[in-house]
């Protein structure tokens, strides 16, 4: 791989592996272009895996007359719907409005008391089903308490003015990078982690190549490409900086944590719930995830770019709210674990407040041959991609061909078809439990994971008791997903890191050693790699109680 990105001189090379990147890579290489991406960490290591998993228009952004941001979104959830089956589904959305809620949703005014104010914040619903059009998933509608608290159980009641179910989608973060990334290579796109853009070299004003460096062995060498797509979000004025000497944009990062519950203490399992008015006024989440429930956000300051954490304040705001608004009693001993991840919000005018803060994406294409796609959402990917490969086609004087709004994901075609022989294979295996996880995070890909369990009946094990993933995945994600670091596989190729009260410890050594045999590591890689793991985990759960003594125990 890397003596091709040597070798080769390509149409596109594109800087970072988040969903902005891998979006480029999969539109520019179905385009036929010659494409290359390079990440400096792992796939979907920075923001794209710390979001709310949501793939949605944004209720939220309707109060603040985004109109063109929602129907945007609203249009692209429907296509990933539809290219992305089971990866992205449909999900009912509960939205309690009480009495003493001044202001939901962030709105910018008090409206109207009583029942007037359902009948305003209904409009809004009304807005929201008619912006999505014809690719609307089910029209909102009132909930009565009955249906409610069947749904929502732990819900309060006292003091709720009335109830509404809409309709959005959820998705998994990391999984919908790794599809993208597996699309893109299947279009032939060279694509590589730990690779880390260190600088260009130019001649005539154009930049010709970047100055790459192996993160993992430290060798340097260039890429030759014609175009240089900067798609590092919220480290974006860093890459123009490098290539033109000084940042057109500035990014300004707002830090937003989620907390990773059970999903019984909250009683958040069929549906997710919104809490309609925080005491900053803004909304929350709380959504079913992957057999857990996840609540967010807050939305504090800046800090270590590469190193986003949540600390107590974090905690305390998100716990307080929930309590207020569900009747279980929530302390710092029920959250299993916290991320937390930076929006890359784009200032463009005055505004001081983050949530008031432009959501949509720049498009920056530079002389020199450097485009810098920047901000935006997951749910928008593809719209962005499409924006930024047109303006490389025109610039290297091609006829523009839109292709992805019909192309379905890797391993997402005539997936249904697939479900029976899938379901048959995993019976066979005593997996069965794990099914809807294997098709949402591979699709049709799901068959190849239970072959190798099915080929070593070992694999065939969960790596955590309990939850669905197996230890197959992780031989699968070394020889199919470039998987090179046990974290890659425990935190983003699988979600054990956050779902496991142990965030995976318990599994280390069985991972540890099953990459060792794929990977060709040497016991002391091997006790190298886990103890990054380790110190990992440390970083990420600093603040929990518990931690200290099971690593003393792996
Ligand atoms: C808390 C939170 C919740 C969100 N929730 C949602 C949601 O529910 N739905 C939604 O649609 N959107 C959501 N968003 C927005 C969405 O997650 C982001 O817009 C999106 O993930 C940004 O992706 P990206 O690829 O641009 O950036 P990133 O995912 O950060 O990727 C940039 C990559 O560039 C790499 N990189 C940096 N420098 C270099 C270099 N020199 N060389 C090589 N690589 C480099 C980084 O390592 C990184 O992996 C949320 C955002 C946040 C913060």
């Amino acid at each position: 791989m890397l003596d091709q990105l040597r070798r080769s001189v390509f149409d596109v090379l594109i800087i970072g592996g988040g969903i902005t990147g891998a979006g480029v890579a999969l539109d520019a290489a179905a385009r036929g272009l010659r494409v290359a991406l390079v990440e400096r960490r792992d796939f979907a290591s920075g923001t794209s895996c710390s979001s709310t998993k949501l793939v949605h228009g944004g209720i939220r952004y309707l109060p603040q007359l985004g109109i063109g941001l929602v129907r945007e979104a609203l249009v692209e959830r429907g296509l990933l719907l539809r290219n992305a089956p089971r990866l992205v589904e449909p999900l009912l959305f509960v939205l309690p409005i009480y009495r003493f809620n001044r202001r939901p949703l962030g709105l910018r005014y008090v409206p109207p008391a009583g029942p007037l104010r359902l009948g305003y914040l209904e409009l809004g619903l009304l807005a929201y089903d008619l912006l999505a059009g014809r690719r609307n998933i089910e029209r909102h509608r009132r909930l009565n308490l009955v249906v409610v608290q069947d749904i929502v159980p732990a819900l309060r009641t006292d003091g709720l003015l009335g109830t509404f179910g809409y309709f959005d989608a959820r998705t998994n973060d990391a999984r919908l990078v790794m599809n993208v990334l597996a699309s893109a290579r299947r279009h032939g796109a060279t694509i590589c982690n730990y690779c880390a853009v260190i600088g260009f070299e130019r001649s005539g004003g154009q930049l010709r190549a970047a100055q790459v460096r192996d993160e993992l062995t430290g060798e340097e060498f260039t890429i030759q490409a014609r175009i240089f797509v900067n798609a590092t979000g919220i480290w974006g004025e860093e890459i123009e900086r490098l290539a033109l000497g000084a940042s057109t944009v500035h990014i300004v990062p707002s830090k937003e944590v989620h907390l990773v519950l059970p999903q019984e203490r909250i009683g958040v399992t069929q549906a997710a719930v919104v809490i309609p008015e925080t005491s900053d006024g803004r909304l929350l989440f709380v959504i079913p995830y992957e057999g857990r429930a996840i609540l967010g956000t807050t939305d504090t300051g800046a800090g270590p770019l590469d190193d986003p954490r949540a600390d107590d304040t974090d905690v305390d705001f998100l716990l307080d709210h929930a309590n207020q608004y569900f009747d279980v009693g929530l302390s710092r001993a029920d959250v299993i674990s916290a991320y937390a991840g930076y929006r890359p919000l784009i200032r463009r005018g005055v505004a001081e407040v983050t949530a008031q803060l432009s959501r949509s994406h720049e498009l920056i294409e530079h002389e020199s041959g450097l485009i810098s796609i920047l901000g935006g959402k997951l749910t928008t990917y593809r719209r962005m991609a499409e924006e930024t490969v047109a303006r490389i086609q025109r610039r290297l004087g091609q006829p523009v061909r839109h292709v992805t709004a019909r192309l379905p994901l890797v391993g997402r075609e005539r997936l249904e078809e697939a479900v029976p022989e899938i379901v048959s294979l995993a019976q066979q295996l005593s997996v069965e439990e794990s099914v809807p996880w294997l098709l949402r995070a591979y699709g049709t890909d799901a068959r190849s994971v239970l072959e190798l369990a099915a080929e070593d009946e070992r694999l065939a094990s969960p790596i955590v008791p309990g939850l669905p993933y197996l230890l197959a995945e992780v031989v699968y994600a070394c020889r199919n997903e470039l998987a090179l670091r046990i974290g890659d596989v425990l935190e983003r190729r699988t979600w054990v890191l956050f779902a496991d009260r142990q965030h995976g410890l318990g599994a280390l050594s069985a991972v540890g050693e099953l990459m060792a045999r794929e990977l060709g590591w040497k016991p002391d890689e091997l006790a190298c790699q886990m103890d990054t793991y380790r110190q990992r985990v440390l970083a990420l759960c600093a603040s929990e109680q518990g931690i200290g003594a099971s690593l003393a125990a792996t």
